[in-house]
């Protein structure tokens, strides 16, 4: 057997709320292979932005531990961090998080400013990854002059300039109607199956979690269940 890309084992999160220690995440074991696209499902406050957080290393566990392609997610400095989050994780938000003062292109080419390509790389990494969203004709925009639809693909190609082995998206369709949102679970598939790209996507919406390979379920902080789905390749 394969070693997972992912592994959590024994991972609790809690937060402190006046003086009161909140569990978030409960002893949460996972393991997600790479080239799986797993949907993460739950009600809302049942932890799946904290778990997505926890793995993308944006925030710590409280115990146990992550581990990507075998490294231990805490044993990185921060600086690493943030380095390496630009090389192995791509981030996919439900409001987009574009930075409304740049173009698509600015965008897109932002993760690579943290690394050691030169310009004419950054620039030609930027202009396949926007390729791949089909918005070649859209780089001088500005995220006000975009619909959501097309806001959620400069953001899809952000994620991917860097060429992660892993992508995470926190309700990436959550914020669209059900026609742009389909056409942005047709990319996420498309980087899933075409690409190889590892993807973990929260979702409590069951027609965008059926797109995925598998779907795990969290409630009140509990891995509860799993199912196999879309076996297919
Ligand atoms: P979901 O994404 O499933 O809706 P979250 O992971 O955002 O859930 O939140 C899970 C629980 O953790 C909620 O009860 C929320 O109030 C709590 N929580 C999240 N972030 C914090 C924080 N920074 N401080 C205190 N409590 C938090
Ligand atoms: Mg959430």
């Amino acid at each position: 057997m394969n070693e997972p890309l992912i592994r959590i084992r024994d991972l609790s999160k809690s937060y402190q709320r006046g003086g009161q220690e909140i569990p978030v995440l409960v002893d949460i074991q996972l393991d997600v292979m790479a080239g799986d696209f797993v949907a993460l499902m739950g009600p809302s406050g049942s932890g799946k932005s904290t778990l997505l957080n926890l793995i993308a290393g944006i925030d710590q566990p409280s115990s146990g531990r992550i581990e990507i392609g075998g490294i231990d997610i805490a044993t990185i400095c921060v600086g690493q961090l943030a380095t390496g989050r630009a090389a192995h994780v791509g981030f996919i938000f439900q409001f987009y998080n574009l930075l409304p003062v740049l173009t698509a292109f600015e965008n897109v080419e932002l993760p690579l400013l943290l690394t050691n390509l030169s310009g004419r790389q950054r620039r030609e990494h930027t202009l396949a990854a926007l390729e791949m969203v089909k918005l070649s004709d859209r780089l001088d925009h500005y995220p006000n002059e975009l619909s959501g639809g097309q806001q959620q693909r400069v953001a899809i190609a952000r994620a991917l300039v860097s060429d992660p082995t892993l992508i995470v998206a926190d309700e990436p369709t959550g914020d669209l109607d059900r026609v742009t949102g389909s056409e942005v679970l047709d990319l996420l598939q498309q980087l899933n199956r075409d690409l190889g790209k590892t993807i973990v996507m929260v979702t409590h919406d069951p027609k965008a979690a059926a797109r995925a390979r598998r779907m795990v379920h969290l409630e009140k902080g509990v891995l509860v269940s799993e199912a196999e789905l879309n076996a297919q390749a």
